[in-house]
């Protein structure tokens, strides 16, 4: 097998690379992913698990399945979801993280440098983020993505939530268990609050057994459903026997708005919380971001309402998202890693024993999994790669880029609207758009179809939503090949094809 893995290597970036200049189809194409279906294994087939070797199995996933991938990380114009893309360090580092295959579990200081460089990946994190010093943020750790930070999230705000009512007991609910500490705490209920949670939060709270049931949408407005109302949130925490968790959306998914508009709402949710012994986790996905933005006039709404956000007791983030690195991965802080320890501790595993004292705890003890990927390093090689200004000015990219697809969408003549549309602060657009652009067209017929005329052009690439219970189209800017001319010229020139094509049906 000499030379098996180089030469694979070479052609696997053959065949990913994009010509500087040109933009990589968005979708493969129903025929090319019929191809790929067609060659994928016959269970009925004699030869079925007969084993092909390598090379003939790298033949097989080069000419068979990787014609039907989608344009997520060559297109630069895959603006459906928030999916990211792979800078080139970030990839680089990746292949290092399957060439070593480390597994990050255990910290053994004398053994890898792993748990250490994970580390410090988190700890430049929160630099980069403004989120303060790592003493204020000694549980943190990566994860699969927001998901998995959002479970974790809940999991400490339930065990924080109830153990705090457990006066003087020194259980907790991940030795006694949720139905134990509940009863023994007096507690009957335990809500999530929040404001256009993201689908995973409830996801969490039916996996860490608060039930999808208990979380509670306090929208401000009908106008502003993604703002949380405080008011409302101060009067659920006043019912007896319940027990809260505030769930902000920083931002919201569809929308791309922020559930708080500034350092005051954060300061009173906080004394809020601390009066009445609620936890307030931050889903901060890719909205956090914004607090790399330069601080200029043109991201000044972006800044406010991001800030004080850093008051929360713990925060998700997305690293696959607009931090451009592969799939998959995420980022969780909290203040202490007790409260981490409490729910994930892998216990009396001896064999699994840390041989140091230091700061850095054993990956295990603190997060879902046992073996874990290195999955900092590709993060850890774009903090250093890239430095705080290049992440600042690749997050100034997308922001501009998204901000120039919405100038686009309204110089369409009077064809298609930009959403929400009925803001409390209605067309002030430019300076509240962070990365997602909503809108539709106004003729119903062609809205209708409009998510699939832009798909099927395969220029540019959105996901269909709906607002106001009408479809509506989403456009998410998250890679870094944005390029806001190249946007504003390509979505105009389509949406204007569109619109006259339907006038002429
Ligand atoms: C994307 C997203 C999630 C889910 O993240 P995954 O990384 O896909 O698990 C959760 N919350 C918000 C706000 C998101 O944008």
């Amino acid at each position: 097998m000499d030379g098996f893995i180089e030469q694979a290597q070479r052609r696997i970036r053959e065949s990913a690379a994009v010509v500087p200049g040109e933009h990589a189809p968005t979708l493969p194409g129903l025929d090319k992913l019929s191809d790929a279906r067609a060659s994928l294994p016959d269970a009925t087939g004699k030869d079925y698990l007969s084993g092909l070797g390598p090379v003939d199995t790298f033949t097989h996933l080069m000419n068979d399945i990787v014609p039907g991938l989608n344009g997520e990380n060559r297109s630069g114009r895959y603006w459906g979801f928030v999916t990211g893309s792979t800078l080139p360090i970030a990839e680089v580092a990746d292949n290092i993280v399957s060439a070593y295959d480390q597994n990050v579990q255990v910290h053994l200081p004398n053994q890898t440098i792993a748990t250490e460089v994970e580390d410090a990946a988190l700890k430049m994190l929160l630099r980069l983020l403004h989120l303060g010093e790592p003493e204020q943020w000694e549980g943190r750790t990566f994860t699969t993505g927001a998901t998995g930070s959002n479970i974790l999230g809940l999991a400490c705000g339930r065990e924080a939530v109830i153990t705090s009512r457990l006066a003087g007991s020194s259980e907790s609910v991940g030795e006694i268990g949720l139905l134990r500490a509940c009863m023994k705490a007096g507690i009957g209920e335990i809500q999530v609050l929040t404001s256009m949670g993201h689908s995973s939060l409830s996801k969490a709270a039916s996996v860490v057994g608060l039930g999808r049931a208990s979380v509670k949408l306090l929208p401000f407005s009908d106008a502003e459903p993604w703002r949380l109302d405080i008011d409302a949130v101060e009067r659920e925490l006043q019912r007896e026997n319940v027990a809260s968790i505030i769930a902000i959306s920083a931002g919201e998914v569809n929308t791309g708005r922020f559930a708080t508009t500034g350092v005051e709402d954060m300061q009173r949710l906080r004394r809020l919380a601390d009066q009445y012994r609620a936890w307030i986790h931050v889903d901060g996905a890719f909205g956090v971001f914004a607090r790399v933005l330069p601080p200029r006039e043109e991201f000044s709404s972006l800044h406010k309402a991001n800030a004080g956000l850093e008051l929360c007791d713990s925060m998700t983030i997305d690293g696959h998202k607009l931090l451009n690195v592969p799939y998959d991965n995420g980022i969780f802080f909290t203040r202490k890693s007790s409260t981490l320890n409490s729910v994930f501790k892998n216990p009396n595993a001896a064999y699994l024993a840390s041989d140091n004292t230091s700061q850095i705890q054993s990956p295990l003890n603190i997060g879902l999994e046992n073996s874990r990927r290195f999955r900092a390093l590709p993060v850890y090689a774009v903090l250093m790669s890239e430095g705080k200004p290049g992440i600042s000015r690749m997050m100034e990219r997308m922001v501009v880029t998204a901000r120039g697809i919405a100038r686009a969408i309204r110089s369409c003549g009077d064809d298609y609207v930009l959403l929400p549309d009925a803001g409390s602060r209605p067309l002030s657009f430019d300076d509240d758009i962070h990365i997602v652009v909503l809108f539709r067209a106004k003729d119903d017929a062609l809205n209708k179809v409009l998510v699939q005329r832009i798909n099927e052009g395969n220029e540019w690439y959105v996901s269909g939503s709906s607002w106001d219970g009408k479809p509506a189209v989403r456009v998410a800017v998250s890679s870094w090949r944005a390029d806001s001319e190249d946007a504003f010229n390509t979505v105009k020139r389509s949406l204007t094809a569109i619109s006259e094509a339907h006038r002429h049906s």
